[in-house]
């Protein structure tokens, strides 16, 4: 006993020893004797661990010790130490600084020779991280069960290259059983072309996801993606391999290989794909000195079609110009979408340059055939520009570059032929690059206005209507007349966008005027044939008469005489546009040719006799004649006849002589801005 009581100063060494013993094992440590189960000894931690100091805990009972709480849950334990019984047990304990730990708990009898009960041990031992520690295994093994379970991935372990366990997936996606795979190789199960890849990934431990493929049990072979893993087992190694099934994946990759190579459209190469080729078909023809062609394709007419009838019939056609293209091909030639209505064909077989144009030649043949789409005949015209290797370029980028640019020249010089590069046609394609933004440009900033010119009648010389004339405020060069951007705008596909900006702007203003009080008349706005053969220049029309509020009567469209040529578009729109009441003119007449038949033909309301013949009337008989049968066929077919460019008193005279209608001109007054306009329509 004497050993265990508690270290006295200048007590015995033996006991200061074993305190410092007691004191240092990293457990609690206790005697009580049985009688009164009073404290006889205890640790520092013992002690600590109750609240106590090493002094003042001895001599108390351990309900004291301990407290009433801990008391009644270790009581019946008490009973069986004190009935001699070993006890061993585990519960948790709180610390007096609030900390919960998990401690085992052993209370063990302390006999004499005659059996006789002299107290008990009490031995507590922290377990709380061994617990912890106990736990997580036993949570990440279940875990690892249940997503081993979960998952889509085939798992499986082996030893030495048995398989020890599989899990359902990878029975799904092998086919097999799982007997039928335990305690078999797991070579057995890989496609036999990739067992050595297999081998080698064990043997070396390899840790890093590849690629092989399986060996179904019904004979095919299926991709997957492999990862492996060196795990301890219950203390022996193991491999663990995980693997999924990636055909879908190889299927989309394959995919997307062919889509980053292809045009959705048409299914023809696409320019990344060319030029590609282009570099190894080059690099052939260096080595063998042969030619090759590069030719750029540009639809004339595409946007028009595309946003008259609709992205469907503009897709549907590119499809089938695709069509005719390939069609004339030959093997070795190839052909791209470069996106838009732009292909590119590489001719590779061929003797002399001659024989490109004559390809050439051909492919606009067979495009410019016509197409019917939905019930209607399409005609898609191209211009086509070639370059040639090695005359034109030695690299695939300049090829198509000087393609590109001769491409342009082409449709510069009209439209619907080929042409081959020749050195400084690139500044030219360059230019009318920039002309073609520049101009873009100027229609997203409202750089175009209107002017408006008065029509008065030649009898009492009353304002009778109004020509909208379209002028670019350009910023630094001030008004541009429209000669100078109007054609260009019609080759540049921008035309459309313009004289819908007009025709708006027009109809809006002419409302204006009417709301503000003027007299309600006409307004004559101009447009190209281009606009007008678009299959919905009705519909555009009736848009904007419905959303500026102008009746239709009061909007005049002025059309050339080229243009009734286009029987069939023509005929269908002018009777479209008559039906909104909207009246037409014949612009420049006697400039075009003209047909007597078609102005009988068409709702037409009106001749505008062209500048040129008025310009000369004082002089030239022959104007004077061509001035007066014009006026005279408009008599006779109950048309208005109104001349333009009236500049003086004595053609003026003349007109009145001869009965015109109406006329136009400085001498009536200049096209000027609205608000000039609105002053002099008052006066
Ligand atoms: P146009 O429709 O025949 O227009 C008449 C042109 O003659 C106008 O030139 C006008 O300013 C000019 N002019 C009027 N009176 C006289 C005169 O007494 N003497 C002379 N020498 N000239 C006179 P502008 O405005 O330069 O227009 C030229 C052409 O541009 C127009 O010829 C028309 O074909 C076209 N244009 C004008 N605006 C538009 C438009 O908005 N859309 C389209 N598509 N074309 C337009
Ligand atoms: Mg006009
Ligand atoms: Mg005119």
């Amino acid at each position: 006993m004497n050993a265990l009581a508690p270290d006295k100063p200048g007590g015995k060494g033996t006991d200061s020893l074993l305190r410092m013993v007691a004191d240092s094992v990293p457990a609690l440590i206790a005697y009580y004797e049985p009688k009164n189960l009073r404290c006889v000894f205890a640790n520092k931690s013992y002690a600590e661990a109750n609240g106590w100091t090493v002094d003042s805990i001895i001599g108390k009972t351990v309900r004291e010790a301990i407290g009433e709480a801990a008391w009644r849950v270790i009581e019946p334990q008490v009973e069986r130490v004190l009935k001699g019984e070993k006890v061993e047990y585990i519960r948790p304990l709180t610390l007096p600084n609030g900390e919960e730990r998990v401690v085992e708990v052993h209370l063990i009898p302390h006999f004499d020779e005659q059996a006789q009960m002299l107290g008990a041990f009490v031995l507590i031992t922290d377990i709380t991280r061994h617990q912890l520690a106990e736990r997580s295994i036993r949570d990440s093994e279940e875990r690892m069960r249940k997503f081993a379970a979960a998952t889509n991935e085939g798992i499986f372990f082996h030893k030495n290259g048995i398989l020890t366990d599989v899990n359902e997936a990878l029975l799904a996606i092998t086919g097999y059983a799982r007997e039928e795979m335990i305690g078999h190789s797991t070579l057995e199960f890989v496609a036999p072309q990739w067992r050595q890849t297999a081998a080698d990934y064990m043997r070396e431990g390899g840790e890093y996801p590849y690629e092989a493929e399986v060996a179904h049990k019904k004979g095919h072979n299926i991709t997957v993606e492999l990862v492996g893993k060196t795990v301890l087992l219950n203390g022996e190694t193991h491999r663990l391999g995980a693997l999924r099934d990636i055909t879908a994946r190889k299927h989309a990759e394959a995919r997307i290989q062919y889509l980053a190579h292809h045009d959705m459209l048409t299914g023809l190469p696409n320019r990344a794909y060319l030029t590609e080729r282009l570099t190894t078909i080059l690099a052939l023809a260096r080595r063998h000195g042969t030619l090759v062609a590069i030719m750029f394709i540009d639809l004339d007419n595409f946007k028009t079609i595309n946003d008259s009838l609709g992205h469907h019939v503009g897709d549907a056609l590119l499809k089938q110009v695709a069509a005719r293209i390939k069609e004339v091909l030959r093997e070795a030639d190839m052909v791209s979408r470069l996106g838009g209505d732009e292909f590119l064909v590489i001719l590779a077989d061929f003797a002399a340059p001659e024989d490109a144009a004559k390809v050439a030649e051909k492919l606009l043949q067979v495009i410019s055939a016509p197409i019917a789409l939905e019930g209607r005949e399409l005609c898609a015209n191209a211009s086509i520009g070639i370059s040639v290797f090695p005359r034109d370029g030695d690299n695939a980028d300049d090829l198509i570059r000087h393609a590109d640019a001769a491409m342009y020249s082409a449709k510069d010089h009209g439209r619907g032929h080929s042409r081959f590069y020749t050195a400084g046609l690139s500044d030219e394609g360059a230019e009318t690059l920039a002309r073609e933004s520049r101009l873009r440009e100027a229609l997203q900033r409202g750089e175009f206005v209107l002017f408006y010119q008065p029509q008065l009648s030649v009898g009492d010389l009353r304002l009778v209507g109004i020509e909208a004339l379209v002028r670019w405020r350009h910023p630094e060069r001030g008004l541009i007349d429209p000669s100078e951007f109007i054609e260009f705008a019609e080759t540049r596909g921008l035309i459309d966008e313009i004289g819908h900006y007009v025709l708006r702007e027009a109809c809006r203003q002419n409302k204006a005027w009417q709301a503000a009080g003027h007299a309600a008349l006409p307004i004559s706005v101009n447009v190209s044939a281009v606009q007008f053969r678009r299959g919905d220049l009705v519909a555009g029309v009736k848009r904007v008469l419905e959303d500026t509020g102008l009746e239709g009567r009061y909007l005049e469209l002025e059309l050339t005489e080229s243009l009734l040529m286009d029987t069939e578009i023509v005929g269908t729109a002018l009777a479209g546009l008559r039906a909104l009441g909207v009246k037409i003119t014949i612009d420049d007449f006697g400039t075009g040719y003209s047909s007597l038949a078609y102005l009988k033909r068409y709702p037409i309301d009106k001749l505008k006799i062209d500048r040129s013949f008025i310009d000369d009337l004082g002089t030239d008989a022959d104007d004077r004649a061509i001035a007066v049968a014009i006026i005279n066929l408009a008599k006779t077919l109950k048309l208005t006849a109104l001349a333009e460019g009236v500049e003086r008193p004595e053609q003026l005279e003349f007109l009145r002589v001869h009965g015109c209608d109406e006329f136009q001109g400085y001498l009536a007054g200049n096209p000027v801005a609205a608000e000039e306009f609105s002053a002099f329509s008052r006066s």
